[in-house]
């Protein structure tokens, strides 16, 4: 496809989900405006992310370390418009360095190696507070299981009865922020069920956190049902960039 044709068809895509975005903020009687949209990039070239930024598009997520740092270099070569990086995969505590030198948003804190890894990288790189959300487990078998040392489950994400103790962990860092909490509902889960329940424990880590007022969720398939249930940041790829390449993703 040529760039223009490709462009057009990001452009196309871009107002699909903005639409899907404002009729679910209206059917939940919120303002279109508070919701974000991050457009999920991973494994697509950084001339979509230019032409995504081109149509308005200020938030960039990725998911793995080393593609995200090469494609936000290179943005950053290319235009003048500044973006907010937001690193969306699950990290290696051994990535945290490279991914606190370029992230805005980290979205997937769920341990307290994690929390170290991440302010040490944050300070060697001289930057200013990264904001951090906690990853949560909503997986129905780690809610009401005894954490093991680590409070991370299996699949990723603390185990709810684990996530402010992590804040705590986070708080404790100057060089991090504690800024709200993030979930990928389990597949075999009904997406309310879990949106809602992220929102109680939203509630929950905002009575002791007060700035942790970002809820990180929805994907493509399930953006409208976040959004009824308080998601302030919705996470796209699929809707906006079409189908990832099944050998890569
Ligand atoms: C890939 C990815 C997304 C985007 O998923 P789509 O279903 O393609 O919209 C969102 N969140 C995370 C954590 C991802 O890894």
């Amino acid at each position: 496809m040529s760039a223009p044709d490709r462009a057009a068809e990001l452009r196309a895509n871009l107002r699909a989900v903005r639409l899907r975005i404002a009729t679910a903020a209206e059917r939940a009687g919120r303002d279109p405006n508070t919701i974000t949209l991050i457009a999920v990039t991973k494994f697509f070239p950084v001339a979509d992310v230019l032409a995504l930024a081109e149509a308005g598009v200020t938030d960039f997520g990725e998911s793995r370390d080393q593609d995200a740092s090469t494609k936000a270099a290179e943005f950053a070569d290319l235009s003048p418009s500044p973006v907010s990086w937001h690193f969306v995969g699950r990290l290696q505590t051994n990535k945290a360095r490279s991914v606190a030198s370029y992230a805005d948003v980290v979205h997937s804190v769920d341990r307290a190696a994690l929390v170290d890894a991440l302010a040490n990288g944050v300070r060697a790189a001289d930057r200013a507070p990264l904001a951090v959300l906690l990853q949560v487990s909503l997986d129905v078998n780690d809610v009401n299981t005894i954490a093991g040392p680590s409070g991370a489950s299996e699949r990723g994400g603390v185990r709810p009865g684990d996530l402010l103790a992590l804040a705590d962990q986070v708080a404790s860092r100057p060089e991090l922020v504690v800024a709200g909490v993030m979930s990928v509902p389990p597949q075999d889960r009904d997406p309310a069920d879990a949106f809602s329940e992220l929102l109680q424990l939203s509630a929950a880590l905002r009575a002791q956190h007060g700035g942790a007022t970002m809820i990180s969720a929805g994907m493509s398939a399930d953006l409208d049902s976040a959004i009824e249930h308080g998601a302030t940041h919705v996470r796209i790829g699929t809707a906006l960039l079409g189908p990832r390449k099944p050998t890569i993703g």
